[in-house]
């Protein structure tokens, strides 16, 4: 018996079924003596359905009421599934993230969580309800709505487990754990039962579309006990934990991300201060900057090149562009169809021979490395989109993952 908080994905509230079994799944959790709070994302493709709408009517919409209108779709999950559950004659309650108090700052969009007020929650909980929380919003300092980013949810799941000190945050999606590859492009692609945070991490970061990054960031901040698993079986799924307490492997997992776009500018003045330039005025504009390469051109020039996240790139290639003078640079070229195939283990630390290992696949596979970048337990090529499944099966056999 304890506090439980469990957080269900779009997918598994998509219909009345599914919010039914979600409704199940909490029942009995709670008929066991736990005290339960539920986050849940808006029900199926809701969010980008809302995306949609707001195009018809204005193509430019300020963040603020894109917020105003993104978050009305977990509204909508979170009183279908208490009413699912008063249905099933259990006391439930709904709360919005203004309701509960969930304070953010006010980056539109891609709002980060400040602060949780628990008062609420805990009064709900005292008074033995379940607790329904709207995934991925918040409110900021002046009472105006704000989301978390696409994804959101399992963020909004893991802070209350932290700030409410809940003995464990259950993520409920449609897969049933953590794979070493996505088993949609690797057959033999195997279940994870532990992953460190650190590793969980990275895959999150690098396109294993399980969990939000930053929900990981933050159940390790907190030591928050994390588990992923199916909402559509009971079967144990994987869980996320300390380092020390998980299987030692070289590598753990193989991701492709296809949301990547990469940014050349070219013929650089070779001076200092230019990547200071470039990069500041893509932070002003809230771009997140991945992968970095700077190479010698010719004649006292250079060329930047980096990645950002697809949605990013039109907004980046403009700033750049407005501000070529102030840059001193000739160009701004783009590519959009590359992917990032990365490899992750926290076992490669120490493992000199692993990057050797993915080349060589990669080199059977005839396939060409753009870019490369590496963390302690991490590498990440850039190659063609079109060479990706391909080579994500090659590398999750080199290194006998199945
Ligand atoms: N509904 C939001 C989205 O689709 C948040 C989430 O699913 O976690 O991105
Ligand atoms: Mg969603």
């Amino acid at each position: 018996m304890g506090l439980i908080v469990q957080k269900f994905g779009g997918s598994s509230v998509a219909d009345v079924e599914g919010v039914f079994r979600v409704a199940q799944r909490v029942v009995e959790t709670y008929k066991e003596g736990n005290s339960v709070i539920v986050v849940v994302s808006a029900q199926g493709d809701t969010t980008d359905e809302l995306i949609a709408k707001a195009a018809q009517i204005n193509e430019n919409p300020s963040k603020r009421e894109m917020d105003v209108l993104l978050s009305t779709g977990e509204q909508i999950s979170m009183s279908l599934l208490a009413m699912a559950i008063e249905k099933l004659g259990f006391p439930v309650v709904s709360l919005t993230g203004w309701q509960v108090g969930i304070r953010t700052d006010s980056h539109h969009a891609v709002a980060r969580i400040r602060k949780i007020n628990t008062e609420r929650l805990k009064k709900e909980l005292d008074s033995r309800r379940i607790v329904i929380v709207a995934g991925f919003q918040g409110i900021n300092k002046y009472d105006d709505i704000t989301t978390l980013g696409r994804g959101g949810s399992d963020t909004t799941a893991v802070s209350i487990a932290a700030a409410m000190h809940a003995d464990v945050c259950q993520i409920f999606t449609d897969v049933d754990g953590v794979y070493t590859a996505d088993p949609r492009i690797v057959k033999d692609a195997r279940k994870l039962n532990d992953i460190s945070y650190d590793e969980m991490l990275e895959l999150a970061s690098l396109g294993a579309n399980v969990l939000h990054n930053r929900s990981v960031e933050l159940a390790l901040k907190y030591n928050v006990k994390l588990e992923v698993r199916s909402s559509f079986n009971k079967e144990e799924g994987t869980s996320v934990k300390e380092v020390s307490q998980v299987e030692k492997m070289l590598v753990r997992g193989v991701t492709r991300d296809n949301n990547t776009a990469r940014i050349s500018v070219v013929n650089i003045e070779d001076t200092p201060g230019k990547a200071f330039k470039i990069f500041s005025l893509l932070a002003k504009e809230d771009i997140n900057v991945d992968v970095i390469l700077q190479s010698i051109g010719r004649e006292n020039t250079k060329d930047i090149s980096f990645t950002v996240d697809k949605s990013n790139l039109e907004a980046a290639i403009k700033i750049l562009n407005d501000n070529l003078e102030y840059i001193g640079a000739s160009d701004v070229k783009y590519d959009k169809n590359i992917s990032k195939v990365s490899v992750v283990g926290a076992g490669m630390t120490s493992n000199p021979g692993v990057a050797a290992l993915m080349f060589e696949a990669l080199y059977d596979a005839g396939v060409n490395i753009q870019m490369i970048s590496t963390s302690e337990i991490k590498i990440s090529v850039l190659i063609d989109e079109k060479d990706a499944e391909r080579a994500v099966q090659i590398i999750h056999s080199k290194f006998n993952l199945a």
